[in-house]
């Protein structure tokens, strides 16, 4: 039986509900569209919706063909495609006013294009509606496919996110139906197709990796030319989902993030609570700076 470990203090925080937060929920239902803020459970969702103007909507539906282990989305037949969908989402993020979005999806290993079009299509709509809202996109491994990623890179999005999740070893046991060199030679070749855009990606860490480990993928995401990298705690959605096997310090994520940076990314975040959007907003001028 897997031991159960005890959540640290630092992880136990206080919710507390704006109106901003809670009109951004009402809004949400009544656009029928589907946050990664609310669905992850995610600690900062006051923070990021209230000060911070950003969120991370979900596309392509809210069922994913996939089913990673630490992932809180609902898996199965996926939905039917929404061709209205982006439009929905560029005028929720007007209406939002939001300063930075992240659209990420589900998988859709079902369609031939793994729903690139309608991810390209969804940033096109954001930048008519939203000239000054900055776009990042957090998409599958779109099937692997280069012309798909090309698909996505044409519409030219403020950063392109794609999520390692965990180290080398793990990749197998955590995302399944992912691979670990896919993923890297997806960030290396969205990198050579817009050398402008910068590329990032995240890591969870307390899945049982060791420092070594952490520190390969950290070479593996610059030897890939990938500029920002977020290192967050895993936390267990449900009790079906892999259970945590270490929680690190803020401190020890505090020196993750200084070998990170004498990596040589542009930047970093580390902690507890960081989570791949988060503080996405300061990481937009940041990478672009030469
Ligand atoms: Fe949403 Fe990301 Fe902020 Fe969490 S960190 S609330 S998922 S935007
Ligand atoms: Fe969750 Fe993404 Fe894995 Fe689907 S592919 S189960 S959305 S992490």
């Amino acid at each position: 039986k897997e031991q159960h470990l005890r959540k640290p203090d630092w992880l136990k925080i206080k919710l507390n509900t704006n109106d901003e937060y809670k009109g951004l929920k009402k809004l949400m239902r009544e656009k029928n569209l589907h946050t990664v803020c609310e669905e992850a459970r995610c600690p900062n969702i006051h923070e990021c919706w209230g000060e911070r103007r950003t969120a991370t909507m979900m596309i392509l539906g809210s069922v994913c063909t996939r089913a990673c282990r630490f992932c809180a989305v609902k898996t199965g037949l996926p939905n039917e495609l929404d061709l209205a969908e982006p439009e929905r989402v560029a005028d929720s993020v007007a209406i939002m006013n939001l300063k930075h979005v992240v659209i990420t999806m589900v998988a859709r290993d079902d369609l031939k294009d793994g729903g690139a079009q309608v991810l390209a299509e969804t940033v096109r709509a954001i930048r008519r509606k939203s000239p000054l809202t900055s776009v990042e996109v957090l998409p599958s491994d779109l099937g692997g496919l280069e012309e798909n990623l090309q698909i996505l890179m044409d519409a030219k999005p403020d950063i392109l996110n794609h999520n390692i999740e965990t180290v080398r070893r793990l990749t197998p046991r955590v995302r399944a139906r992912a691979k670990y060199e896919r993923s890297l030679e997806f960030l290396r070749l969205a990198k050579e197709m817009q050398p402008d855009i910068p590329t990032k990606s995240s890591l969870m860490i307390g899945l049982g990796e060791t420092e070594e480990e952490i520190i390969e993928v950290m070479d593996d995401l610059r030897a890939n030319d990938v500029d920002i990298m977020t290192i967050g705690q895993y936390l267990q959605p449900t009790k079906k989902h892999l259970s945590v096997k270490k929680y690190y310090s803020p401190i020890e994520f505090g020196k993750l993030r200084k070998i990170a940076m004498e990596k040589g990314f542009k930047h970093c975040e580390a902690g507890p609570l960081v989570r791949s959007s988060y503080h996405a907003d300061e990481q937009v001028n940041e990478a672009t700076k030469a």
